[in-house]
């Protein structure tokens, strides 16, 4: 599907979307006309130059709320998932913690749901509480629902994994969450792009997500934040932009969002962005998710027929990736055999060493969809495994 907007993939086999998605032509042009014919400033240049470059600026957080069901005051602009998680745990989460209070992760986070929390509880005293998940990869619920305590001040949740696949019923368990009381962050990185994510639908109070992995240029992602917790959370990072005036005795914030975009933002990322967005919407969220199905649902029933990989993980919803071992072949051979065939797949602990841990493999080798991936990709990664698992034994 939507091959052809893709120059990166008109050699090759790329099967490593869930690190990093390739560009399409028109996210890639877009950005290229903005540095050519738009670039200035935003928020503060008069002439015409700036203040187009301010609505292009503004213009890409709508997009992105209209995007995901929210409003533009909602969308904070970011470098990524990883810093829209850490900005939560300062800004959201460390001044309601008192030593004894409760952070709730996974078994199956990405470290940057995991490292953020673990440094906050250093500073506070807090502890960070992990709900366990069975051998299929799915959360162990009963443990969930009695590890929200009375103790808990955030959950803070995947709503795909990076490594398994699976998709956690996030609307549910944000809905159990709130019953008691406790606000929910989603780490979104693995799912926008590949499902229709709706912030308001789900009730999600935080949602992370990154968009390189949505077709979009790196160094730009998202925080959404209701605005609620938004207009009462302190500043991440502070300098030009986020201020609305400043004395030598005393400083006071700009209005949400700006309040948390200190400085000159990656204008270029978020024009990127909304190209992606559009690109994602004219294609539309139910189609990309659907071929995705039927690709993940070949690749599943296909490697699973190669004599000696064994899928980590079984989980009731899968989606993005299958990560695997293949007889005694190490992981990383497994890559550089599949690059030299012009495969492009990934080895090693996926940012996710305590799952990794868990089913008791230091290295894996994952492949992930995107949504220019064919059953064709899928045939020739699986024509080239048993010949390596056949070398490496
Ligand atoms: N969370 C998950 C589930 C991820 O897969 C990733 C990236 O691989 C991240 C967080 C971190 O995203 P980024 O590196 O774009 O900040």
């Amino acid at each position: 599907m939507n091959r052809e907007d893709f120059p990166l993939l008109w050699e090759g086999v790329y099967l490593d979307s869930g690190a990093t998605s390739q560009k399409p032509l028109q996210v890639i042009e877009r950005i290229d006309r903005y540095y050519r014919n738009e670039n200035a400033n935003v928020h503060r240049g008069v002439y015409e130059l700036s203040a187009k470059a301010t609505v292009l600026y503004e213009e890409a957080r709508e997009r992105v709320a209209r995007f995901i069901g929210a409003v533009r005051d909602e969308i904070i602009f970011t470098r990524g998932t990883t810093e829209s998680i850490n900005m939560t745990a300062f800004s959201f989460a460390e001044p309601l913690m008192q030593p004894g209070d409760e952070i709730l992760i996974s078994h199956m986070e990405h470290h940057a749901n995991i490292v953020p929390w673990q440094l906050l509880c250093e500073r506070t005293g807090a502890v960070l509480k992990v709900i366990p998940i069975d051998r299929n990869g799915n959360l162990d619920r009963p443990a969930l629902s009695a590890l929200l305590t009375g103790r808990t001040r955030l959950l803070a949740l995947t709503h795909i994994s990076n490594v398994l696949g699976t998709v956690n019923p996030v609307k549910e368990i944000i809905a159990e969450a709130h019953e008691k009381g406790i606000p929910v962050l989603i780490d979104g990185a693995q799912a926008v792009g590949r499902t229709k994510v709706d912030v308001n639908d789900l009730d999600a109070d935080f949602y992370a997500f990154s968009g390189h992995k949505m077709y979009g240029p790196t160094g730009i992602g998202i925080l959404y934040g209701k605005k609620k917790h938004l207009e009462k959370m302190r500043p991440y990072q502070s300098g030009g932009d986020m201020i609305l005036r400043v004395t030598f005795e005393k400083t006071t914030w700009n209005e949400i969002p700006h309040k948390f975009e200190a400085g000159t933002p990656n204008i270029a990322g978020t024009i990127g962005l909304a190209e992606a967005v559009r690109y994602l919407e004219r294609i539309g969220m139910d189609e990309v998710e659907a071929a995705e199905d039927e690709v993940m649902s070949y690749a599943l029933e296909k490697l699973g027929r190669i004599e000696g990989l064994e899928i980590i993980g079984s989980p009731d919803r899968r989606s993005g990736a299958i990560t695997f071992t293949l007889g005694d072949a190490h992981p990383h051979d497994i890559a550089h055999e599949l690059a030299r065939k012009n495969i492009a797949v990934r080895a090693g602990h996926h940012c996710a060493q305590p799952l990794m841990n868990f089913y008791k493999v230091p290295a894996a080798t994952r492949m992930s969809l995107g949504l220019y991936n064919g059953k064709e990709d899928i045939d020739k990664l699986a024509d080239a495994l048993p010949e390596i698992r056949e070398k490496f034994k």
